[in-house]
């Protein structure tokens, strides 16, 4: 008799844990898939006896490299790089580089099967894949950080490609550090293509790319909250993180008449009850990226505001919430606070930035709560636009990119709907994304048979 994965969730859960021992991270995500897909698969026994969800929970590879590099005091150190190239059934792979001392190869394979399923949900053919290192680049040189960029990308270079596996940005990689890789993947290769996205806009780059994730999850936001007739005018926000997702998000609630209160980084959260406006947003821009200044600065330049140290900002009353910083920054108890507060919306602009008990807190709730892989596709939709127009040798224009960008997260949100609606007018959009992206993944699997 044929083996087949006819087991139930919990058996499929022991396996995944079995094969992946010291990978909490990559286990929750595969979990949070699971609970939806294998309710969708019972009837679908092509599925089963392909094994698909077993198959797209174990990625295609892993590379994991040594990155040597040189300090500016001469001192030789030594980083782990890896590549997770989860699944290409319906494009090339895709997602971001990480650079951060948090990365292990448990988060970049939660990241990249995440991934998978997200950008299955833009429409555009893009595989899901994540890169990183464990190189720290708070308080290093220009230079130091130059020399390691070269290093890593000497090793990756062999594993990318235009049509192969195009890497963007992520925590601590931003358009300087994609430029550093692109000059020396140039370099080695003499090739100039479209093998990394988040590019300046003189060598390839798109327009709206730098503000599409935190800009892509306030429009996925008032696509939720017009289901219910409201929008942002005269709403109170609560943001997490201060990069670029975080300060885009802001920058759209303000501009769509919504007030935030908080934004915060790995030291804590600053709360403006007078609201963080377009010109403190700017501050805050060139503070973190351009200064590489610390959140709780912001006080001095805005005495009316408070700092709280070690803290995340879920318990500051808010009618919607937007999680931007990092995954499981938001626990259950902190799920609590928030629809015990009256919160009515939360759309996640990070990768998993809500644990499983706030994820079953705010499904238990019925409020409206978009997870990152629908919310946050905003960034890689873009990106995937990027790829397109480097094979046409071509810009499009701002305003274009604009509609593209609505219309990609409209269409995420209409999916949602169309496998989340539970009747009673609550959606689910954990399962309405889980089930749409796996699908659509899961029958181009069917179509390749068995590899
Ligand atoms: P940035 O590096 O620009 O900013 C990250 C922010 O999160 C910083 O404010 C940082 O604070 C904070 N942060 C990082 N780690 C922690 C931690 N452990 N605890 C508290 N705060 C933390 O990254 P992005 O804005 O690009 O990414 C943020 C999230 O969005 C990530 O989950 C990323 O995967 C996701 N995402 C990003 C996309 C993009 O286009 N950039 C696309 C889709 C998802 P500090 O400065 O102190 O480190």
């Amino acid at each position: 008799m044929a083996v087949t994965d006819h087991v139930d969730l919990n058996g499929f859960m022991e396996g995944v844990k079995k094969r992946n021992p010291y990978q909490p991270e990559f286990v929750q995500a595969v979990q949070e898939v699971a609970e939806d897909i294998f309710e969708f698969m019972q009837d679908k026994e092509e599925y089963h006896s392909q094994q698909i969800l077993r198959r797209i929970a174990e990625p295609d590879r892993v590379v994991s490299f040594r990155v040597c590099w040189e300090d500016d005091a001469g001192n030789i150190r030594v980083q782990r790089g890896w590549r997770v190239q989860n699944n290409n059934a319906i494009g090339p792979y895709k997602g971001g580089i990480r650079f951060h001392p948090s990365v292990t190869e448990s988060v970049l394979k939660f990241l990249a099967f995440e991934q998978t399923f997200k950008n299955a949900l833009t429409g555009l053919p893009m595989g899901g894949g994540k890169g990183g290192s464990n190189f720290n680049p708070k308080g290093k040189s220009v230079r130091e950080i130059m020399r390691f960029c070269q290093s890593f990308m000497t090793e990756l270079y062999r594993h990318i490609g235009a049509d192969i596996d195009v890497p963007a940005g992520d925590i601590g990689v931003g358009g300087r550090e994609i430029g550093f890789m692109f000059g020396q993947y140039k370099r080695i290769t003499n090739n100039f293509t479209g093998v990394l996205t988040g590019k300046g806009l003189e060598w390839g780059g798109s327009l709206i790319r730098t503000e599409a994730t935190g800009y892509g999850a306030v429009y996925f936001l008032e696509n939720m909250l017009a289901t219910k007739g409201e929008n942002l005018e005269g709403k109170t926000a609560v943001i997490s993180g201060s990069g670029n997702v975080a300060t885009h998000a802001a920058e759209k609630i303000v501009q769509l008449g919504g007030k935030v209160l908080t934004l915060s980084d790995s030291g804590g959260f600053i709360h403006d009850p007078d609201g963080i406006d377009q010109e403190k947003i700017y501050w805050v821009k060139t503070h973190k990226t351009h200064r590489r200044g610390r959140i709780e600065e912001y006080v001095e330049a805005f005495p009316n505001a408070t700092f709280h140290a070690g803290k995340t900002p879920w318990g500051v009353p808010c009618d919607v919430a937007l999680p931007c910083a990092t995954q499981n920054e938001l626990l259950g108890e902190d799920a609590k606070t928030l629809v015990a507060n009256g919160c009515k919306a939360v759309s996640e602009g990070a990768n998993m930035p809500t644990d499983l008990d706030g994820v079953h807190t705010f499904k238990h709730a019925k409020i409206l709560y978009a997870p990152g892989k629908a919310s946050n596709a905003g960034g890689v939709a873009v990106s995937g636009l990027e790829m397109s127009q480097n094979s046409e040798r071509r810009s499009w224009k701002e305003e274009e990119l604009q509609q593209m960008l609505k219309d990609i997260m409209s269409g995420i949100h209409n999916s949602c709907i169309q496998y989340g609606n539970q009747g009673g007018g609550y959606i689910d959009y954990v399962k309405g994304a889980n089930i749409a992206g796996f699908k659509k993944v899961a029958d181009a699997m069917l179509a390749f048979g068995v590899v």
